[in-house]
């Protein structure tokens, strides 16, 4: 893993979390952004990981190593990504993924300026911090 590949962001207030994911999708807009949201030591935590997809105006991939060192540090809550085109719903290629990773994917959509968080059927998230993410979400 390069070091300098992302981007960490922390805050007790979910609020500024949230916030921040909706900054990052405006200021990247010509691609879609991606990393993980968590919880450690009584705070939010949000990685901002590089978009390895062959074409990432339209999908999204995360080195597995940044995956790794996300869940061993963190209680991770979910995987985050933008959408530039179309609405907040997961697509075919999302929900897929999520299944076989078992963690849900939150979905902001920079044309609804809305969230979605898929679930996946065996859920591996830190189920507490996910609830409290999807509260007024
Ligand atoms: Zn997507």
């Amino acid at each position: 893993m390069k070091k300098e590949n992302k981007e960490i962001f922390k805050s007790k207030n979910k609020s500024e979390i949230i916030n921040k994911i909706k900054d990052w999708s405006k200021k990247k807009r010509a691609v879609e952004i991606c990393g993980f949201l968590g919880f450690k030591n009584e705070e939010y935590i949000l990685w901002l990981c590089s978009n390895i997809a062959d074409d990432p105006k339209r999908y999204f991939a995360i080195d597995p190593i940044d995956f790794l060192y996300f869940q061993q540090e963190n209680q991770m809550a979910c995987v985050f990504h933008s959408h530039i085109y179309g609405d907040e719903n997961p697509s075919e290629f999302d929900v897929t993924m999520s299944e076989n990773c078992c963690i849900p994917f939150m979905i902001y959509s920079l044309n609804t300026k809305k969230f979605k968080i898929h679930e996946p059927k065996t859920n591996h998230a830190n189920l507490d911090v996910l609830k409290r993410i999807k509260e007024n979400l």
